[in-house]
């Protein structure tokens, strides 16, 4: 059988502004089909991927038909091989077959690697850079969400924090996006528990790892690397200087990557966060299966877009993540 692979636009519910030139309002994502099932690889830019080389790259791919649960390893061995630059296709590619193998088994994802869905924890909703006047909106808009994510590392840091805590009392997380000075992370973590937040994601430069490591030392909270680990060689010389580590299936290349990074980070006494880029249901419900094995889940990314073709992992009431328990996946396109 083949793969075939298309670009495909969703829109953001908040166009993204960027430094320069006019906001950001739609984003690439590529959708991946073999026979049935689906797989999602959302290209990620800062790393040079694009969707075209993305979608080149799957689109029409021969995968053997008799592909099975023990066998995937080696299709996505010799694709990445093929592929070394190109993460977040072999993403699309290991959900694809996961979906594939799934289906043929009658079993959901989570089920076909020993985890147990009651244990996914809730995700924290991710409320970007804004003015008082939007921010106000996008908190309001966010109610059905159980914990906030704030992005932070700008002049208006406190003034951020100061206007969402003043309008809900929900736990807050805190990402730097390395927006800090090693000195300002360290005034800053200190400060942060006035605020009732919980952790503290990529306070300084990924490259800073001694910064890193100071920071840490000091903080009142679990402080979590997410630029600074961007796939499994990045984890030994993070144990020690964090406290945790963020991973992103776009970024690591995928479901059986990811994995093997859970278990390493296990082994070096590092807690994990799953975290996404900007994805459709697709890559969101595939990070959900893993769920049950991490601390913190961030899977927001189909949240933020108004157009998401697909439906798959949902919220409960507490804003839990519910893992779909149909085989695969378990994900629809939306009727
Ligand atoms: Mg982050």
């Amino acid at each position: 059988m083949r793969v075939r692979a298309e670009i495909i636009n969703v829109t953001l519910r908040h166009p993204f502004q960027l430094a320069r030139g006019p906001a950001d309002t739609t984003r690439e994502t590529v959708i991946v089909h073999l026979g049935d099932a689906l797989g999602e690889a959302t290209p990620i830019r800062y790393a040079g991927e694009t969707a075209a080389a993305v979608r080149d790259a799957l689109d029409g791919l021969k995968v053997a038909d008799d592909v099975t649960l023990d066998t995937l390893g080696d299709v996505l061995d010799a694709f990445a091989a093929q592929h070394p630059q190109l993460r977040s296709a072999w993403a699309g590619l290991d959900f694809a077959l996961h979906d594939l193998v799934g289906r043929r088994m009658g079993r959901p994802i989570y089920q076909m690697l020993d985890l147990d869905p009651v244990l996914a924890p809730a995700t924290s909703f991710t409320l970007a850079m804004a003015a008082p006047d939007l921010l106000r909106r996008k908190v309001e808009e966010a109610a059905p969400y159980a914990i906030f994510k704030v992005k932070l590392g700008s002049p208006a840091d406190w003034d951020t924090l100061a206007l969402i805590r003043s309008r809900t009392d929900k736990p807050i997380r805190v990402d730097a996006n390395e927006g800090w000075t090693v000195e300002q992370a360290l005034a800053m973590t200190q400060r942060l528990p006035e605020f009732g937040v919980e952790l503290v994601e990529q306070p300084v430069q990924r490259d800073d790892l001694d910064g890193l490591a100071a920071v840490t030392a000091a903080s009142p909270l679990p402080v979590i690397a997410d630029e600074s680990c961007q796939h499994y060689a990045d984890l030994d010389q993070l144990a020690g200087r964090v406290h945790g580590i963020n991973i992103k299936l776009m970024k690591c290349g995928g479901l059986r990557q990811g994995l093997r990074m859970v278990r390493r980070a296990s082994e070096l006494g590092l807690r994990v966060m799953l975290g996404c880029m900007i994805e459709t249901s697709i890559g969101i419900t595939a990070a959900a299966h893993l769920s049950p094995l991490v601390d913190w889940a961030d899977l927001d990314g189909h949240l933020l877009i108004s157009d998401d073709p697909f439906v798959g992992v949902t919220l409960d009431p507490t804003g839990r993540l519910v893992l779909p328990a149909e085989a695969g996946l378990g994900v629809k396109v939306r009727a």
